[in-house]
């Protein structure tokens, strides 16, 4: 069994005071803060060197950091170590006899698979094994009840930006620990429409890119195909047929190229049964591009759902089915909108392009391919600010590894993602 250091896990009351130490007085520069809910734990990575020092704080008083703080105060609670294999590490151990907190590996931080080895097979050190979270998005299909509604996060394959594009004018520096660029500087991002079903039907909001790409833009993009929105309809028990509506944000390629496809060589609505419904004015630019936009208005993806008759047009911010409302943001096209959903009292926000990925929760992190960046700079600061005041559950469409989650802010000001699906 081959196994690097990966992190030291260290146990501590507060870990906005141990920052005080390690960031503060030791001067090292920590990564954004994790929530781990299945552990109820925070966590804090501390890169040093390769591996990372991990402070770690109980959310719960029955988490194990609270038991172990209790026990005997806080310190050294683990070390891990990386394997290529988890479930092979563990059945080798388990052919010598080795006595194992975790027979099983179970989620843990950065979407790691994770098992611990007893501290009294290792000579007192509670040991952790940790097979990193795979490349590429997570794909798998999510559902969460939400008021009267019920919310599904859906995909449509995994797919790459320029990473430059993606941050505006942030310095690659700055957002590499984030996203990391592969060799031809692109970023990993998914393609996650939104199924809301409730008593008046089922609605898709935008439907991924869809398989009209031709193969040169295909590989531009790196488009992954071998799971698409059918796959994800399936895993739901649905089929394109189940669609009673289809809502786009706006009409880019990323968003709404899976509306229609081909038959032969005719071009026909995706959802056979669905009503198209697009802002007015949305329709206008896209049928209207310029030097700028051409490249993301794709007429194949929109046009054959007006020659259909499938198409109706809004004007302006309305309620579009009971318990879903779309809003006006600008900023990305010049008619791109936010959907909220509302039920039960509690509010989700299908931000689109907003916030396109956590790493994106600063204001001024605004992708280079906006428009109107001092819009998106405007809506967003008051949309954030307002999510997290009021603790609106952010539905994420292209972050490679979190479909939803609560925007918080830490006693420092600094904003991260409680995960929730
Ligand atoms: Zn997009």
């Amino acid at each position: 069994m081959k196994a690097v250091l990966d992190h030291i896990g260290i146990a501590v009351q507060d870990v906005e005071a141990a920052l005080a130490f390690y960031c503060d007085a030791l001067g090292l520069e920590v990564e954004a803060p994790e929530d781990v809910v299945t552990q109820r734990v925070r966590a804090r990575h501390i890169p040093v060197g390769g591996p990372k020092l991990e402070l770690l704080e109980a959310t719960a008083p029955d988490s194990a950091i609270a038991k172990y703080i209790e026990k005997r105060g806080p310190g050294i609670h683990h070390i891990t170590l990386r394997v290529e294999d988890i479930r092979a590490a563990l059945d080798h151990l388990k052919a010598r006899g080795v006595r194992l907190v975790d027979s099983e590996p179970r989620p843990g931080a950065e979407h790691a698979q994770v098992a611990f080895i007893h501290p009294s097979a290792a000579h007192g050190v509670l040991v952790e094994l940790k097979q990193p979270a795979a490349q590429g998005p997570l794909l798998d299909v999510k559902r969460l009840g939400f008021g009267d509604l019920q919310l599904t996060m859906l995909h449509d394959g995994g797919f790459k930006l320029d990473g430059g594009a993606m941050f505006g004018v942030v310095p690659r520096p700055l957002w590499e620990t984030l996203a990391p660029a592969d060799d031809r500087h692109r970023i990993q991002l998914a393609m996650r429409p939104l199924l809301v079903e409730a008593e008046w039907g089922r609605m898709i909001v935008d439907c991924g890119v869809g398989d009209k790409m031709p193969a040169k833009q295909a590989d531009i993009y790196a488009l992954a195909r071998e799971r698409h929105l059918d796959h994800a309809l399936a895993e739901a028990g649905l089929t394109s047929a189940s669609i009673d509506v289809a809502l786009a944000t706006h009409l880019h390629f990323d968003h709404f190229g899976g509306a229609t496809m081909r038959e032969g060589a005719a071009l026909k609505p995706r959802f056979p049964n669905a009503q198209y419904l697009i802002r007015s004015a949305e329709w206008e630019d896209a049928t209207h591009p310029h030097e700028r936009n051409r490249a993301s208005y794709l007429q194949d993806d929109f046009l054959p759902l007006k020659d259909a008759g499938v198409v109706r047009f809004f004007e302006g911010d309305m309620t579009v089915k009971p318990g879903v409302r779309v809003e006006r943001s600008g900023g990305h096209t010049g008619q791109h909108q936010v959907v909220f959903i509302e039920s039960g009292g509690k509010t989700a926000v299908y931000v689109a392009d907003m916030i396109p990925t956590t790493a994106h929760l600063q204001d001024p992190w605004v992708m280079g391919y906006d428009l109107f960046p001092m819009d998106t700079l405007a809506f967003k600061r008051r949309l954030i600010r307002e999510a997290i005041d009021r603790e609106y559950l952010i539905l994420f469409e292209h972050d490679p590894r979190v479909s939803a989650g609560y925007i918080r802010e830490n006693a420092r000001g600094q904003r991260f993602v409680e995960q929730v699906l």
